[in-house]
């Protein structure tokens, strides 16, 4: 935890396991005391909500209908219905497709003409 020396307001990373003990700062060298971690002397136990983080696995891109975020996973947009699709991705997988079938059939017809 966070705590800040009252000698020369320093910012220090004091373990839990120091609460409520004297610690010398590393700064100034004074010795001051770390106050108790809230955790233990806690009143209310309600748990904090935790913040929905995003993965890196799904990243938001914005709508360019009504610019609200719209998850990459998702075949929607949340904000108007607009439905998602991945141009880029789907534009390489025809033209790999398209390649490859070329590249069979000149390979198949290659080797007929040459027998
Ligand atoms: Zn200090
Ligand atoms: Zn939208």
């Amino acid at each position: 935890m966070d705590i800040i020396c009252p000698h020369c307001r320093i910012t220090l990373d004091v373990p839990g396991e120091y609460a409520g003990e004297s610690v010398d700062c590393p700064s100034c060298r004074k010795s001051f005391r770390v106050p108790s971690a809230p955790k233990r002397t806690a009143i209310r136990l309600t748990p904090k909500p935790i913040p929905p983080r995003q993965r890196a696995s799904d990243r938001l891109d914005k709508c360019p209908d009504c610019g609200h975020a719209v998850s990459r996973s998702a075949s929607r947009c949340p904000g108007c219905g607009r439905g998602q699709t991945n141009r880029a991705s789907c534009l390489g997988l025809v033209l790999g497709v398209l390649v490859l079938t070329i590249f069979c059939l000149s390979l198949y017809f290659g080797g007929c003409s040459g027998l």
